[in-house]
């Protein structure tokens, strides 16, 4: 049985005070998270806020990160290590989010490098991977999605990859308000299942938590989830609102 995972990408919004507030009024929404683990990723600056809202409540709410450098420590000016976001009480990380690929020019090389460094912390790295809307009408969906997994998890063993939670967020479907439908996505969940059946093992295939992404609003989520295949959801802007996530969180089971 695979543990639901909601994750809540808050991008580059919310100052300290108003990220303090959001988990506090989220933490009071939500139930004692026994069947779900909730994870809010702020941008760092209000990674200690989260931390003491957390604390405050004695929520369950986990705290993750929005990115990390490769490297353990050094001259890399505007950067973060793992090591600093442990010690703001991080437990989980996103990597290789599509707004990183397309507007910083991470590569896939880049990505399994950070993962390799996430791997060797007590980080859980949540990987994003998904297909443009130019790749979905070439029909390209499982190549892109195949050579996003074969880039990002290279060199890595089958244990390293059992502790990844993997996202599929179709890039047309990021902030736009258009999701994939529960049976597109579905689709493209079993394509990467399958995936990790063949080249890494059968029981990693079947124990990988594999989120989907893109527009995920309170009005969706019960039918997203109804899906075999789909394990949980990386939120982006319904997140920002405690209520719609927590009916996020909140969703009910077909
Ligand atoms: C995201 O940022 O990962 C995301 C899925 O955003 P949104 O929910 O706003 O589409």
């Amino acid at each position: 049985m695979r543990r639901a995972v909601i994750a809540g990408n808050w991008k580059m919004f919310k100052t300290r005070g108003e990220a303090h507030s959001t988990v506090r009024e989220l933490a009071a929404l939500l139930g004692p998270l026994d069947e779900c683990e909730v994870v809010v990723c702020p941008p760092f600056t209000a990674l200690d806020a989260v931390r003491n809202a957390i604390q405050e409540t004695a929520s369950k709410i986990q705290c993750g990160a929005q990115n990390v450098h490769w490297e353990a420590q050094g001259a890399f000016t505007g950067e973060v290590s793992v090591s600093m976001l442990l010690d703001c009480g991080c437990r989980y990380v996103i990597l290789g989010h599509s707004e990183r690929r397309e507007y910083f020019s991470e590569t896939d090389v880049m990505i399994n490098k950070k993962l390799r460094q996430v791997l060797s912390s007590p980080l859980t790295p949540i990987l994003c991977i998904g297909e443009t809307l130019r790749q979905r009408e070439q029909g390209l969906v499982l190549q892109v999605v195949a050579s996003q997994l074969e880039g990002g998890l290279a060199g890595l063993t089958p244990s390293e990859v059992s502790r990844i939670i993997l996202a599929y967020e179709p890039v047309w479907a990021i902030g736009t308000g258009r999701t994939a439908t529960p049976e597109i996505a579905e689709e493209v969940h079993q394509l990467i299942r399958n995936w990790l059946k063949e080249k890494i093992s059968s029981q990693v295939a079947s124990a990988a938590r594999i989120l989907y992404g893109g527009s995920v609003k309170p009005e969706n989520i019960d039918d997203l989830m109804a899906q075999p295949d789909i394990d949980g959801a990386l939120v982006g802007g319904a997140s920002l609102d405690p209520k719609a996530f927590a009916r996020i969180v909140n969703f009910r089971k077909a």
